[in-house]
């Protein structure tokens, strides 16, 4: 908005509480409807099922169930498209989910280095830090930077592998199922698994770091 910035917040001198984007968004809506290229009903569902139901909560999910359950963890890695759609979760056309697995000698983290690609079914909307010029060229360059900054160091012998995400890949990292939690059920092992664990920026909470 091109209001005098000496004179604070002009919005609602047009008599509208809406920004210059939501007005623009709005416009371009109304455009798009009345031209026949957009269902208002289909865009209110997407708009409600990103708001409501896609986020991290659905990874954790996902890897909770692949720490207790063999069956699902060999699934995951085999095909996780397959494996997270026995989650009911929205699946972008297109879009072929892999999970890559932490081990005690290897760290994976995800970056996408062209643009902001990212496994919304399974994390949500992304950070953004992930969309960001340093974290994209140095999660390559520097990947131990990035974590240091991050607050994770890892031991010197432990590899890091970095998985570039383009339009059509996406990636979540499996983390390791931290100690001390034999006999969790499903939900309180969730509670642990944090989004950037499944990014590989983290790693999954201690127990006693959850009540
Ligand atoms: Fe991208």
């Amino acid at each position: 908005m091109t209001d005098g910035g000496d004179h604070g917040d002009h919005h609602e001198e047009h008599g509208s509480e809406l920004s210059e984007m939501q007005l623009r968004v709005r416009a371009l809506e109304t455009v798009l409807a009345e031209k026949g290229y957009l269902d208002p009903a289909a865009l209110d569902l997407m708009i409600e099922a990103y708001e409501t139901r896609i986020g991290p909560h659905n990874g954790a999910r996902v890897v909770a169930r692949a720490w207790i359950d063999a069956a699902f963890r060999s699934a995951l890695i085999e095909d996780a498209t397959k494996a997270v759609q026995s989650f009911g979760l929205i699946n972008r056309v297109g879009d072929h989910l892999i999970a890559v697995e932490n081990t005690p000698t290897l760290h994976n983290m995800i970056v996408c280095t062209l643009c902001s690609c990212y496994p919304w079914e399974v994390l949500g909307l992304p950070p953004v830090w992930y969309k960001s010029a340093p974290y994209r060229s140095r999660a390559v360059n520097d990947p131990r930077g990035v974590l240091a900054d991050f607050g994770l160091t890892l031991a010197p012998d432990t590899q890091i592998r970095v998985w570039d995400s383009t339009a059509e890949t996406r990636f979540i990292v499996l983390p390791m199922r931290p100690a001390g939690t034999d006999g969790w059920s499903e939900e309180k092992l969730a509670a642990l698994v944090t989004r950037d664990c499944m990014i590989g920026t983290g790693l999954p909470k201690q127990p006693n770091e959850v009540a």
